[in-house]
C-alpha cells in the first residue's frame, strides 16, 4: 500500500466547512475555455501563433471592417467534435452560431460569434481520479464553439491602453460542467483530467499559463442536508490548478461567513488575488438576456452528417480512461499507478517504453517512486528528465540480471540524476559491481562460518536472528558487493550441515 492511500478514508471524508452552528458544502460549477490548436483562426485564415508580434495576426474579418464576411474554418469545427466525442458526449448535427452582443475595445465587430440556444455538442462527462484509485464522474452540461477576443494591454503606456488583436478571432471550445463538483480537490483532478483529455486527443495544448485553458468557476454554499441551491458567484480567468483550488476554498469561506453573519450572497462576478489569497468582486453579474443574443445572419446553421461524425469517432487516439484500463489488463497495475502514470499523455509514453521487454511493475515503481520524486525535486516535467527511458532501462537490466545490487541501483539512479551519464559508465566508474560468483561467495559464506564459532552454535540452538548478522558480516567483507539473497540461501544451507 502507498503512503498516499493510508489518507484513503480521509479523502473520502465529504469536504465541509464548519462554520459557528452548522457545517456548510460547497457546489462548484467549472466553465473551462479551450483554445483549440489549429494553425488558422476560427473565420479567417490568420495564424495563431503564440508571442508573435502585436497586431501581426490579424486579417480584415479580425479586425471587423464592415463588408468583411466570416468563413466558418472546417478543422477547428473538426477538433470540437473530436474533444466533444472525448467527453462521451452527443454532438449536435445541428447547431447555430449566434451573436453575443456587448461592448469592449478589444472586440472591435461589438459582438462575439458564439453558440447559445444550439450548442455544437450537448450532455457528456468525465471521470476525474481521486486519491487512491478511487474515481468520480462529473457531468458535463455541453461544450459551444465560439471566437476569442483580442487583449487589452493597460500597462505598456501611462495613459493609454494597447490593443492587440492577435487573438481575436481565434477558436474556442466553452466547456461547461454541471455543478457536480463538491470540493477544491474534485476541481483540481477535474481541470487535470480535462486537460489530459485534450492533450491526447492534441485539439488543444492545455497550457494554462499562456491562456489557452483559461477558467471560471462558479461557487455556492449551502447547509450540509439542504437541497436547494443558493446564489453562486463566478470568479473569472483564473490561470492555474493552484489557484482555482485556493479560490474556490477562499471563495466558500467567505460566502458562508457572509450567511452565517446574517448577510447575503449577491450574485456578482468575481477575481481571485493570489498573492492576498482572497476574492474580490468586480462586478455585478450580468444575465444572458443582457447580451441580446441572436443568430448571426453572416452564417448558416451549421450541419453535419452522421457519416462525418463517425468518421471522426473512428479515428479517435486513445484516451486516458482506456489507458489506464489497458495498464491494469495487460501490465497488472493498480488502479491508483495506473491513473498516475496516464495523467500526462508524455508520462504514459515514457513508461511504455520503460515496460517495453521488462517487469511492468518494476518498472511502474521506478517511474511513480523514484523518477517522480526526482522531476518534483529538480522543478522538471518528464518531457524534460534528466534521464531518459532507455538509460532508466539499462540501469534496471543492470539490477534484474544481478550485475548491480537494488541498493547500488538506487545510488546510480541519483548520479543519473545529478549529473546525467549512462548507468554502465557510472558504475565502471564508481567500482560498483556485485558478486554473483557462486565459488567467490561460498568462500566468504565459508570464512565467516568459521571464524565465528559462537554465533554458529546459537543458530544452531534455536536463534534463527543471527543469520542477518551473518549477512552483514559477509556483505562487511565483501564491501558491499556480494549478492545478498545468494548470501542467504548459501548461508542457510551451509549453517545447517
Ligand atoms: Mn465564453
Amino acid at each position: 500500500m502507498r503512503a498516499s492511500c493510508i489518507k484513503e478514508n480521509i479523502a473520502k471524508m465529504p469536504y465541509v466547512i464548519h462554520g459557528e452552528n452548522r457545517d456548510w458544502e460547497v457546489i462548484v460549477g467549472l466553465e473551462v475555455h479551450a483554445q483549440v490548436k489549429s494553425k488558422a483562426k476560427l473565420f479567417s485564415g490568420a495564424a495563431t501563433d503564440f508571442g508573435a508580434e502585436p497586431n501581426s495576426q490579424v486579417s480584415l474579418v479580425d479586425a471587423a471592417f464592415p463588408g468583411m464576411l466570416p468563413v466558418l474554418n472546417g478543422f477547428c469545427i473538426e477538433q470540437a467534435v473530436r474533444t466533444g466525442i472525448g467527453l462521451n458526449a452527443a454532438i449536435n448535427l445541428v447547431s447555430v452560431f449566434e451573436r453575443k452582443n456587448y461592448f469592449y475595445a478589444d472586440l472591435p465587430a461589438g459582438y462575439q460569434i458564439s453558440q447559445y440556444q444550439r450548442p455544437l455538442v450537448g450532455e457528456g462527462w468525465v471521470n476525474i481520479d481521486l486519491a487512491c484509485g478511487s474515481s468520480k464522474r462529473i457531468g458535463i452540461e455541453r461544450l459551444h464553439v465560439e471566437q476569442d477576443a483580442g487583449k487589452s494591454l493597460h500597462d505598456q503606456h501611462p495613459t493609454y491602453t494597447l490593443i492587440d488583436l492577435n487573438r481575436a478571432g481565434v477558436a474556442l471550445m466553452e466547456i461547461v460542467s454541471r455543478p457536480d463538483v463538491r470540493s477544491p480537490e474534485e476541481a483540481g483532478a477535474y481541470l487535470r483530467k480535462l486537460r489530459a483529455i485534450v492533450r491526447y486527443l492534441d485539439t488543444c495544448d492545455g497550457n494554462m499559463e499562456q491562456g489557452s485553458m483559461r477558467c471560471d468557476v462558479n461557487v455556492s454554499v449551502r447547509p450540509v442536508g439542504d437541497n436547494e441551491l443558493r446564489t453562486r458567484t463566478e470568479i473569472k480567468n483564473v490561470n492555474s490548478v493552484r489557484f482555482v483550488m485556493q479560490a474556490i476554498e477562499r471563495e466558500a469561506e467567505r460566502q458562508v461567513e457572509v450567511y452565517e453573519t446574517g448577510g447575503a450572497v449577491r450574485q456578482e462576478t468575481r477575481l481571485y488575488d493570489p498573492t492576498k489569497g482572497e476574492t474580490r468582486a468586480m462586478r455585478a453579474k450580468e444575465f444572458a438576456h443582457d447580451y441580446r443574443y441572436f443568430p448571426d445572419p453572416d452564417l448558416l446553421p451549421l450541419t453535419l452528417t452522421a457519416e462525418y461524425v463517425a468518421g471522426i469517432r473512428a479515428t479517435m487516439a486513445e484516451l486516458p480512461d482506456q489507458r489506464k484500463q489497458r495498464y491494469i489488463d495487460d501490465y497488472g497495475l493498480s488502479a491508483y499507478d495506473a491513473a498516475v502514470l496516464t495523467a500526462e499523455k508524455e508520462a504514459a509514453e515514457y513508461y511504455e517504453r520503460l515496460a517495453d521487454g521488462r517487469d511492468p511493475k518494476l518498472a511502474a515503481n521506478w517511474v511513480i517512486t523514484n523518477l517522480f520524486a526526482v522531476l518534483n525535486k529538480q522543478g522538471r516535467s518528464i518531457a524534460n528528465s534528466p534521464i531518459s527511458a532507455d538509460d532508466l532501462g539499462a540501469l534496471l537490466d543492470l539490477m534484474t540480471t544481478n550485475k548491480i545490487s537494488g541498493r547500488q541501483a538506487k545510488e546510480v539512479f541519483e548520479a543519473m540524476a545529478e549529473g546525467g551519464g549512462k548507468p554502465e559508465a557510472i558504475v565502471a566508474e564508481r567500482g560498483l559491481s556485485q558478486i554473483t560468483d557462486a565459488g567467490a561467495l561460498e568462500a566468504a559464506v565459508d570464512a565467516a562460518i568459521a571464524g565465528n564459532p559462537k554465533q554458529v552454535a546459537q543458530f544452531r540452538g534455536g536463534n534463527d536472528k543471527i543469520l542477518g548478522w551473518f549477512v552483514g558480516q559477509i556483505m562487511k567483507a565483501t564491501k558491499g558487493q556480494a549478492n545478498p539473497g545468494q548470501v542467504n540461501a548459501l548461508l542457510r544451507k551451509k549453517l545447517k550441515d
